[in-house]
């Protein structure tokens, strides 16, 4: 059996540091606002490529607490892919305020920047750009939809830690940006952990605080805030793994690089193909480079029956995601109807994920090529 994610393999070459870390903060003491706090902000700032980091609890808050920051709330409007994990919409909803779905672009599954406008009334604050399963959002347009109509930019980076667009690393580009280090996303804690990044101190000042029950000033409470910090066991370990992220990025590629050039069935469309790379004028070299690979999305027309097919092969697979945003049951209330943003629909109906994490063997890649290629 091929599991679709298996963090065993990294987690044997970092035993070592992890249990030094731990250790390290058993002897201290300090389990909540420390040095490994700090210490962890600080070089995922670095690694981002921005001046400020805050940690926090996990992904959903580090959008939610950004989105209060920016003072959005009751009556406005957030701009969000309608194919995304229901984190993004529930930031939205948790400020009070109102999530508009976008259509996605139906070869890069990213929010399809030409539709942005259409959905901006006179109530909209803010875009989320989701920068889904590892490929950076065409944030050089989105930037200038934003400054055309003075709203705010909150990155959803939760899936692509160190994925660049145009040279620089995604969380870089808008106001603030959120990650979540959920075990199983490409940098992950051993428990659940997130972080807000910004180049703008008074932003990331007011997010610290809302992070720590508002309080700037110990017992001095200036915002309604949460309980939402990044705890030092957590930190420690983040530290380890984030001295791991290169290797765990390249080998991503390389497994990615694999499947494109090896899987060859028609019936399967592959995350890079020509339609995608005539569009955007993407060399195969590019794609990957710039891509970090969460997941690795397939599609087909009968994606349930490949999915079978797999599954009874003993290749374990995953759906990103089943239903559209605007078709959820807890959105209902927002009066979308099926049909209403049909390449999002499209893609949830024939979208399969396949395998894809650190130390993989040669063995198990050449498989699932195999399985794939001889489906019919
Ligand atoms: C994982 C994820 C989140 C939320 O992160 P948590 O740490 O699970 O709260 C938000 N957005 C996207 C796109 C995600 O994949």
């Amino acid at each position: 059996m091929i599991p679709f994610v298996d963090l065993k393999p990294m987690e044997i070459e970092l035993k070592f540091e992890l249990n030094q870390a731990f250790m390290r903060v058993l002897d201290s003491s300090i389990y909540i606002r420390g040095n490994e706090d700090e210490r962890f902000e600080q070089s995922f700032s670095k690694f981002v490529g921005t001046k400020y980091c805050v940690g926090c609890g996990n992904g959903l808050d580090a959008l939610m607490i950004s989105l209060r920051a920016l003072g959005i709330g009751v009556g406005d409007e957030v701009i969000v892919p309608s194919n995304t994990y229901i984190a993004t919409a529930l930031a939205v909803s948790y400020v009070g305020a109102k999530p508009v779905f976008v259509e996605p672009d139906i070869l890069t599954y990213n929010i399809d920047e030409t539709k942005i406008e259409n959905s901006i009334t006179n109530k909209t604050k803010c875009i989320i750009p989701v920068h889904l399963y590892g490929r950076a959002c065409n944030m050089e347009s989105i930037l200038k939809i934003a400054k055309k109509n003075n709203l705010y930019i909150i990155e959803d980076s939760a899936q692509a830690h160190g994925a660049t667009y145009n040279g620089k690393r995604v969380g870089s580009f808008g106001d603030l940006s959120g990650f979540s280090f959920y075990p199983g996303k490409n940098l992950g804690a051993l428990g659940d952990a997130g972080a807000i990044v910004s180049n703008n101190k008074d932003l990331i000042d007011i997010c610290k605080a809302l992070c720590d029950y508002g309080s700037d000033y110990k017992y001095h409470h200036i915002y309604k805030g949460y309980n939402s910090r990044l705890d030092e066991i957590q930190a420690s370990f983040l530290s380890v793994k984030i001295g791991f992220m290169s290797k765990m990025t390249s080998e991503r590629r390389r497994i990615a690089r694999i499947y494109i050039e090896n899987i060859n069935n028609n019936r399967i469309i592959l995350p890079y193909n020509e339609l995608l790379k005539s569009k955007y004028n993407e060399s195969i070299d590019d794609f990957v480079n710039n891509h970090v690979f969460h997941i690795f999305a397939i599609r087909c027309k009968n994606r349930d029956k490949l999915e079978k097919y797999l599954n009874s092969n003993g290749i374990m697979t995953n759906k990103h995601y089943p239903i559209p945003m605007h078709l959820q049951k807890c959105y209902a209330d927002l009066g979308y109807k099926d049909g209403d943003l049909p390449i999002a629909e499209e893609i949830s109906n024939t979208e399969l994920s396949i395998p894809m994490f650190y130390g993989m063997s040669d063995e198990q890649i050449n498989f699932i090529i195999d399985k794939i290629n001889k489906y019919e």
